[in-house]
């Protein structure tokens, strides 16, 4: 169990100009608040705040993030926001209050519009800091699961596979994301579990122990060609992840290569990867195809490494994985990696030191950067860039490259204030429907359905009717009422916002007037 002694040794370590005192003063605040209260386990409330705390000091995380996640449950306390604030000042509070309102938004599963569901905890979140601390809060969630009633460990287990691991990988947290994934799985998908744990049980004891043998060749290989290397280390394949790739090879065991994968890590120097690979393939043949590079090429989320398949002894087949230490650190702590700085003394240090992702802008990110003019400001980013998913690349590579002179400009760049221009309103049935700012019910209505639009005869905003001009707010529920004789009006083109709408009534007026011209008997 975690311990707040640890907790603050473990962050010295990493930072110690950081304000530890402020952890320590944050913790003696939980305990108070939560004096008495247990978890389900029967253990201490206080246990979770720490357990949370921890990851976040795994990840390297600044005293601020840390003394918010210790203080992210006391919404369940007697506590106010009052006395929170004056404790703890402005940014503390807009952290906590964050993940208060995280809390409150649900996800029921099953709808069409997932996506925008992972926009609107983003949205919510607001500063990227409350989606770390949401994200290490589920991780001891889902680690404790099972004291759960089985109807609540099904919801959260979906939520988690649907929307916090795409998120997190999104983050390029590819290590979190993988094992949010597995401790989601045997609860979403209990059987499907079962069938494959049966099935690779013996195949990955079988595969780690062949790699062995595999490992110390490549070592002494590479030894003898004199190249240093950090660490070379087997891992097993996320057992989600293997699901869903056995799915796609239509279920061949012996076609997955990377069951157990071995792992080189150089030091530092990007062309040391590339000897190890040529030093791999002068060994073993490989297969044809199967090389990547993702350091020329990163993933979208910024994720780097070469890959390669090859055939070793007695033809049998095995992928590695070759990359630096500042790209394996990028693989597992994505956009956590940033915040490994001494809080202190700026970050210019940090970021020549510990970018995890130096040369991700691509030719692509010049094409999608806009120019940078005052124009950006009135601008919303949906405006400037066709596509909704490249741009969300677009802002996440922003975050990883840009370059910043003070923690407090670094800090306000990680704000997700690429949504600021949308709202994100609610079906009767809990999908969220993403909107720009200023949207009427209307707009909501053609959003659902072309139908929905056309027979707009009222809309409930929360429950009370109200007109169909009236602009929305984030976060409200929206029900329209259908009338079978409501037909568009023109009237409508006066207050509607979005593109689809407009396009929608004037297609229907436009065609209205083609009757009215030439009726039919
Ligand atoms: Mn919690």
């Amino acid at each position: 169990m975690a311990n707040i002694q640890q907790i603050l040794k473990n962050f010295k370590e990493y930072n110690p100009s950081g304000d530890a005192e402020l952890i320590k003063r944050a913790y003696e605040f939980a305990l108070r608040a939560h004096q008495g209260q247990k978890r389900l386990s029967g253990e201490d409330y206080i246990s979770h705040c720490l357990a949370a705390a921890k990851t976040l000091v795994n990840w390297r995380l600044d005293s601020e993030t840390i003394a918010a996640a210790l203080l992210h449950d006391i919404d369940d306390t007697k506590i106010t926001s009052k006395e929170l604030k004056e404790d703890f000042g402005e940014n503390i509070s807009k952290l906590v209050e964050g993940c208060f309102k995280l809390d409150k938004i649900k996800y029921q599963g099953g709808e069409r519009r997932v996506e925008n569901f992972r926009k609107l905890i983003l949205a919510t979140a607001e500063d990227i800091r409350v989606i770390l601390i949401k994200l290490s809060d589920r991780l001891h969630n889902m680690k404790t699961l099972s004291i759960l009633p089985k109807e609540k460990q099904k919801r959260i287990a979906l939520e988690t596979l649907e929307i916090y691991a795409p998120i997190a990988n999104r983050l390029g947290m590819g290590e979190l994301k993988g094992q949010l994934e597995d401790l989601s799985f045997p609860y979403v998908y209990p059987r499907k579990y079962q069938l494959l744990i049966n099935t690779i049980k013996e195949k990955y004891k079988e595969r780690a122990k062949y790699l062995k043998n595999i490992k110390e060749i490549l070592k002494k290989e590479l030894e003898k060609n004199k190249v240093i290397i950090a660490d070379i280390h087997s891992r097993a394949k996320h057992q989600y992840s293997l699901y869903k790739k056995l799915i796609r090879y239509e279920k061949d065991l012996d076609k997955i290569y990377d069951l157990v994968a071995l792992r080189v890590i150089v030091p530092d120097k990007i062309e040391d990867c590339y000897k190890v690979l040529g030093i791999i393939h002068q060994l073993w043949k490989p297969l044809p195809g199967r090389i990547k590079d993702y350091i020329a090429l990163p993933k979208p989320n910024g994720y780097q490494s070469l890959h390669t398949t090859v055939f070793t002894l007695d033809g049998r087949i095995v992928e590695i994985q070759i990359r630096t230490e500042k790209m394996h650190r990028g693989a597992e702590y994505g956009v956590a990696a940033h915040w490994y700085y001494e809080e202190e003394k700026g970050l210019k240090k940090y970021f020549q030191k510990f970018l995890p992702f130096p040369q991700i802008l691509s030719p692509i990110q010049q094409i999608l950067s806009p120019p940078q003019t005052n124009q950006k400001e009135k601008l919303s980013p949906h405006l400037r860039i066709p596509s909704k998913r490249l741009n969300w690349v677009r802002n996440l590579q922003k975050w990883q490259t840009e370059k910043f002179d003070s923690p407090e400009e670094f800090f306000k760049s990680l704000k997700i204030d690429f949504f600021k221009n949308r709202i994100f309103i609610f079906t009767p049935k809990g999908e969220v429907i993403d909107l720009p700012e200023g949207a009427t019910p209307i707009d909501f209505a053609y959003s659902v359905h072309t139908e929905i639009g056309h027979h707009c005869g009222g809309a409930k905003i929360d429950g009370k009717l109200s007109s169909l001009a009236q602009p929305l707010q984030n976060g409200q529920i929206v029900e329209i009422i259908p009338q079978k004789n409501k037909k568009p009006s023109r009237d409508w083109l006066r207050f509607v916002k979005t593109g689809l709408a407009k396009k929608e009534i004037k297609s229907w007026l436009k065609k209205q007037n083609r009757t009215l011209k030439n009726p039919k008997n």
